[in-house]
């Protein structure tokens, strides 16, 4: 993997995260609408084939075809810690380092407004019920580039009405990864969807998935266009960066950069304060790409894949969680579960364990 690209030097060190001025404009996001109600029985998590990058590398069986992830979806977890507060209807608007917030009966996902001079950030992220998922609304002067497009048909429309509401045109819905969580919504952005080659390929072979409700999504309503390229971009006067990062929490991921404003776009190389999902079993490729994103210098926003919007402290976060994963994650999944859940009590999506463990163990019945 290249370094060259997120470490090239920036002649302007960003505001700090905590000095960053909030904006909120109720009267471009102020129609009342109906507070889309959810209800989420056990079902299972998508399951039609294993991770494309999963075959052999992981020592599991991967050319077993008949197992499958058994991890039941838990509706309890909405009750996690991120929106604990929060009601069905409810929406929240955080603004980190201040007390600011503003509860109503919008929007069930939250919203967190970066202003960063001619950009201006929109960080979604669902409810915990859909595993605090994100997706990064890119406002330039004339147009939104959107990063992933959500797991749930609801969450993804939720979101993609706030992001209409912005009275700019979607210029594309990057896709990061290949994980469901993150293009299941997709289609519903109306949007031109884009990934790196080796991300379209991942999507391409996992095929159909089902969403947490039993949702089918057909693959040719999600199938990206191919056509990101490594290397750098400038979009609407906004100078971005593409990474292709090898290894990790999937096995090709996409790292976004805004190397004038200070924005790393994480994605799912980071989670912030919710469970990681270790389902590629590739804790070290994680701990790899982690360094990496550490020795970026003049970034001090990070957005990750799930949890809100953070500063470069993540990292140590996310270090210090790989550390006990790798010590803690042995031959048993129902101890190793309870064992890291001891060790971050206050961390949502618990269920991201048991879909990893799902992964990682499901060939021990055979
Ligand atoms: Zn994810």
């Amino acid at each position: 993997m290249s370094t060259s690209i997120i470490r090239k030097s920036i002649s302007r060190r960003p505001e700090p995260l905590d000095t960053i001025v909030k904006t909120w404009n109720p009267t471009r996001w102020g129609r009342p609408s109906a507070p889309t109600v959810m209800r989420f029985p056990s079902s299972r998590i998508p399951t039609t084939s294993r991770p494309a990058s999963f075959d052999g590398r992981n020592g599991s069986c991967g050319t077993c075809k008949a197992h499958r992830p058994v991890s039941r979806f838990d509706s309890k977890e909405s009750s996690g810690a991120l929106d604990r507060d929060l009601q069905v209807g409810e929406y929240r608007f955080v603004a980190a380092g201040t007390s600011g917030r503003r509860e109503g009966t919008m929007m069930n996902g939250t919203v967190t407004v970066l202003d960063k001079g001619t950009v201006r950030i929109h960080s979604y992220m669902a409810p915990a019920n859909s595993v605090n998922v994100t997706s990064q609304i890119i406002e330039t002067p004339e147009r939104l580039i959107v990063v992933d497009g959500q797991f749930l048909e609801a969450y993804a429309d939720e979101a993609a009405e706030y992001a209409h509401a912005l009275g700019k045109p979607i210029d594309r819905l990057v896709i990061t990864h290949g994980h469901p969580d993150h293009y299941a919504g997709a289609a519903r952005w109306g949007a031109p969807l884009v990934s790196l080659p080796e991300v379209h390929d991942a999507i391409v072979a996992r095929g159909d998935v089902h969403d947490p409700t039993g949702r089918v999504v057909p693959v040719a309503d999600v199938t990206p266009d191919p056509s990101v390229r490594v290397g750098e971009e400038v979009i609407d006067g906004v100078l971005f960066t593409f990474e292709h990062i090898v290894g990790g929490e999937a096995h090709d991921q996409l790292l976004i950069s805004l190397p004038e404003h200070g924005v790393l776009v994480a994605q799912d190389l980071v989670y912030h304060d919710v469970h990681l999902y270790f389902g590629e079993n590739d804790i070290a490729g994680w701990q790899e790409a982690i360094e990496l994103l550490a020795g970026a210098e003049g970034y001090d926003t990070v957005l990750a894949g799930h949890g809100l919007p953070a500063t470069a402290a993540v990292f140590d976060e996310v270090r210090r969680y790989l550390t006990d994963g790798a010590e803690l994650l042995g031959a048993d999944g129902d101890a190793y579960k309870k064992a890291i859940i001891a060790r971050y009590p206050d961390y949502a999506g618990q269920f991201v364990i048991d879909i990893a463990n799902g992964y990682l163990f499901a060939d021990r019945s055979h």
